[in-house]
């Protein structure tokens, strides 16, 4: 009965050891997917142009409202 109480106790901890390791390994990742993620979002709120709203403009020719930047559809027909 020693023998077998042994055998089970090393390999219970020998379990446990690799339960740690492995929920360790899984807590690494965690850390680094929220730093990522806190890096990104911090990235996006620094950037400059998410900043910038969208301004709406009338296109000269029909009136339609685009966003600055963008052709109207009408100057795509027209050519
Ligand atoms: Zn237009």
């Amino acid at each position: 009965m020693g023998f077998i109480f042994k055998l089970l106790l090393t390999a219970l901890i020998i379990l446990v050891v690799w339960w740690v390791v492995k929920f360790r390994g899984r807590m690494s990742v965690l850390k680094a997917a929220v730093q990522a993620a806190k890096r990104a979002a911090q990235q996006a709120a620094n950037a400059p142009t998410s900043k910038v709203p969208v301004v709406l403009v009338a296109c000269p020719k029909c009136g339609t409202y685009i966003a600055t930047g963008t052709v109207c559809i009408c100057a795509n027909e027209s050519t």
